[in-house]
């Protein structure tokens, strides 16, 4: 028992330090990324490729560190109350782009008119990140990513179902550990952040697969009685 807590412990300092690292490293990259596009005339006179290659690589680090800002423990003070609806139809309007390239489609039930108390911009971030793995998964053939809901009295259920690859059964523990990725450009952080969100929320996730048809997550989180 002691063991165990002396493990969360340090799991904690380490995620406050890659939380702190984060934060400074996201300064000077801010400034950095400011002044480049600045230069952006210039560079696309001389070296427009090149600039592009840069350019995308800021970028991702600046993406990994806002995954691990995540570790850093949010202010209740961006907690407020938000329709389920509205979470839902920003984050689909925001990959519908994507989604369309890779041949994907939303294929939404209506959405049960529940409040959450909760951080939108955070609990947004989690249907990206779980929207954005099933696009990723579907890219080659396209497919169709399913919401359905199920409100019971305290809580509201959302499932999202993709009919890609899926994911191996014993890989099914392994997700959400850091830096775990199958994807040649991927960061292994996006579900990482998903579990440290779903977790501050008070609300549970899981991941159901066969590893051949299609990936299914449920997420439970607590709804505001009316
Ligand atoms: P990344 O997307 O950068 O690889 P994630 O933490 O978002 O990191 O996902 C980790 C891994 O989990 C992915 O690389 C992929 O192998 C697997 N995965 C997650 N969601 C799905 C899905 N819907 N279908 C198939 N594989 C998935
Ligand atoms: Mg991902």
């Amino acid at each position: 028992q002691q063991e165990y807590l002396l493990q969360t412990e340090k799991l904690a300092v380490a995620g406050q330090l890659a939380a702190g690292i984060a934060h400074e490293i996201r300064n000077p990259l801010t400034s950095v990324m400011g002044f480049l596009q600045l230069l952006r005339e210039h560079f696309d006179q001389v070296a427009p490729e090149s600039y592009r290659i840069v350019w995308s690589e800021l970028v991702r680090i600046s993406d990994i560190a806002s995954s691990l800002l995540v570790l850093a423990k949010p202010e209740p003070a961006n907690f407020r109350d938000c329709t389920l609806d509205n979470l839902i139809r920003d984050t689909i309007t925001l990959l519908e782009g994507q989604a369309h390239k890779a041949n994907v489609y939303f294929e939404a039930m209506e959405t049960p008119d529940v409040t959450l108390h909760c951080n939108p911009g955070q609990l947004k971030q989690v249907f990206l990140n779980l929207f954005k793995n099933s696009i990723e998964a579907m890219e080659e053939q396209g497919g169709l990513i399913q919401i359905s809901y199920d409100v019971q009295p305290e809580s509201v259920r959302i499932e999202i179902t993709d009919n890609g690859p899926g994911i191996p059964k014993h890989l099914l523990a392994t997700l959400g550990q850091p830096f775990y990725t199958t994807k040649e450009k991927g960061t292994g952080l996006g579900l990482m952040v998903v579990y440290n969100i779903i977790q501050e929320h008070h609300g549970s996730i899981q991941f159901d697969s066969d590893g051949i048809r299609g990936t299914r997550v449920t997420i439970k989180l607590p709804i505001i009685q009316s």
